[in-house]
């Protein structure tokens, strides 16, 4: 999404702007305005993608997690429901529930 603030904005290498970056000035710093600029976005990206590729890293990371518990959960689950039908061994289970906790 483009903002209408953009619109007929100018970046620095002649595009067409499509976010807006500023300066920031921190409290040990000389009182003064930041510095802001219009950028098209293969400028805004060149400057902020290691941000971006961090970020997207993190959320992969936490998706990933997310999936294995989910999974581990089934199969635990399942394993269960398995061993309740063939042989209601409730120690079996709570073996099971163990060797998962240590692998997570
Ligand atoms: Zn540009």
């Amino acid at each position: 999404m483009i903002s209408k603030y953009c619109e007929g904005e100018k970046c620095a290498c002649g595009k067409d702007s499509t976010n807006k970056i500023e300066q920031v000035i921190f409290d040990d710093m000389p009182p003064a305005h930041g510095y802001t600029q219009y950028v098209c976005q293969d400028c805004f990206d060149r400057v902020m993608r290691p941000y971006l590729k961090k970020e997207k890293e993190a959320t992969l990371i936490k998706e990933l997690r997310d999936a294995l518990e989910r999974a581990t959960k089934l199969y635990v689950v399942k394993t269960y429901r398995h061993i309740e039908m063939e042989n209601p061994d409730y120690t079996r289970f709570n073996e099971i529930i163990e060797k998962a906790d240590k692998v997570l």
